[in-house]
């Protein structure tokens, strides 16, 4: 490290310590030219990377819309919170150990279609379903501000109620017809 006074290359840490924050450390150096000493802090750099859309503009990360836009997709489904909040944790995790300075909202999009697969079929369907065919988490959240403009799913209730078993009219992706002729025995 140079030395701030003489700008010779050559100085050396005569003393280390955590810093009473407790998330950097505090290093005491002296230039072996002039002998002049100084501090420095170390602290890990924790920042949140950019985000470069698909038009190319860049904003910065949004936690509250990543949260945002899983919650939606698990919208009415068996997911308890916590296991969202652990998924959206690993999602920031793989920012920061990342290291980069700015990351695509596509790859952040695979991430969140990789946790969502881990929690709930259905929500990773309705999100790959709208997120693949956007690429934008923008026209995603506006084609989300849609849905949620039309009949709530209270009145679609009374409306169906003649469909058996009503939470879900169309039916789960894992509703896959068994094709005739493939026995059926199970073990
Ligand atoms: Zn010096």
């Amino acid at each position: 490290m140079r030395c701030p006074f003489c700008f010779a290359d050559e100085t050396r840490v005569i003393d280390s310590r955590l810093a009473d924050d407790g998330d950097s450390v505090r290093r005491r150096r002296e230039c072996e030219v002039c002998s002049e000493r100084f501090t420095t802090f170390e602290r890990a750099e924790l920042r949140l990377p950019q985000v470069i859309k698909s038009d190319s503009r860049r904003e910065l990360f949004s936690e509250d819309k990543l949260r945002g836009g899983m919650t939606r997709a698990l919208e009415k489904r068996p997911v308890d919170a916590e296991a969202v909040e652990k998924a959206v944790g690993r999602i920031r995790h793989k920012l920061l150990a990342g290291g980069d300075r700015e990351v695509r909202s596509r790859d952040i999009g695979e991430w969140v279609m990789e946790e969502l697969k881990d929690l709930d079929p259905v929500a990773y369907v309705r999100f790959a379903s709208v997120y693949r065919s956007f690429q934008d988490l923008n026209a995603f959240r506006e084609e989300v501000q849609r849905l949620q403009n039309e009949p709530t799913g209270e009145s679609r209730r009374k409306q169906l109620k003649l469909i058996p078993d009503g939470d879900s009219p169309e039916g789960s992706p894992g509703d896959v017809p068994r094709r005739p002729g493939t026995g059926g025995s199970r073990r």
